[in-house]
């Protein structure tokens, strides 16, 4: 007999936020959604992006595809009110969303100005947070949130820089939402990825060698792929991690248990 904790997301509806093309995180999230039975909306950052995004999600059979640059004032709103309109309510939500200007990413991080710390901050941590507080009300039935974050958040990662503490206030930030929301069966994740050549990734110096050191230092001595990703965000959408919630959970091949 099936068990009714598998990964069955039958009847859930979901929003992805990140896809840019057919190799980003979000989208290989989204795979994972739609073949496990769940239907999905997305959102595209600009109509420049649009002929990368909708290939992903046409072939996802995704109908609801809405403009969002959280940077424009109301754009996020907007989303979620058309969710509102079309679907009543929501299941769950990828936050895979990350931005930091080139000039304060590529320096020291106690260089990086407070304009570049802010927008950096905005874009990739709070959001997530904004995200949150929209979907609640659409979560009449409990829901499950989720976000993407980087073991740089925690140690020190060669040319991460600014975007390692921009993810430790993003964890931060989901342990926080995972309380406050759980009385309403809200429940808050991120999942931290080992390195995946993406078009975010291509914006971190040296981006081709924290990929062989990875692949050096894991236990498995295989890099992950966006599959690997879709796989765990799937389960943790899903009933069967109904009891999990606030935490981090590293999928990349076990690299973070090596000193
Ligand atoms: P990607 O380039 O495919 O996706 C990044 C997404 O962020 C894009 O869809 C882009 O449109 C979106 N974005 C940027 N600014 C935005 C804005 N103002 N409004 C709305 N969307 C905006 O790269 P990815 O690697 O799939 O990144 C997804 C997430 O995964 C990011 O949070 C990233 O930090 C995280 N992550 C990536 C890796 C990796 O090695 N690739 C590892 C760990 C975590």
């Amino acid at each position: 007999m099936e068990s009714s904790l598998s990964t069955n997301l039958h009847g859930k509806r979901g929003l992805v936020v990140g896809i840019a093309n057919a190799s980003s995180i979000a989208a290989g999230c989204a795979r994972a959604f739609v073949a496990a039975g769940a239907s999905i909306a997305a959102t595209y950052l600009n109509e420049k992006s649009l002929p990368y995004v909708r290939p992903v999600t046409e072939a996802l059979g995704c109908t609801l595809l809405l403009p969002c640059d959280v940077r424009i004032p109301g754009q996020l709103e907007a989303a979620f009110a058309r969710i509102g309109t079309e679907w009543g309510e929501l299941d769950f939500l990828l936050h895979a969303i990350a931005f930091a200007p080139a000039d304060d990413l590529h320096g020291r991080v106690v260089d990086c100005s407070a304009a570049g710390f802010g927008l950096a901050m905005d874009v990739s941590c709070h959001s997530f947070l904004r995200m949150a507080r929209l979907a609640e009300p659409l979560m009449a039935k409990g829901g499950s949130l989720l976000t993407v974050t980087f073991y740089g958040s925690e140690r020190v990662v060669a040319h991460y820089n600014l975007m390692g503490p921009v993810k430790a206030a993003l964890e931060s930030a989901v342990r926080y939402t995972a309380a406050e929301l759980g009385p309403k069966q809200i429940r808050a994740n991120a999942i931290s990825p080992g390195p995946i050549s993406t078009r975010a990734a291509s914006g971190i110096a040296h981006f081709d060698e924290l990929l062989a050191a990875e692949a050096a230092a894991a236990p498995e001595h295989q890099l992950v792929d966006i599959e690997d990703v879709g796989a765990l965000a799937a389960f943790l959408v899903s009933d069967g991690a109904r009891r999990i919630t606030g935490t981090i959970i590293p999928v990349d091949g076990g690299q973070h248990v090596i000193a």
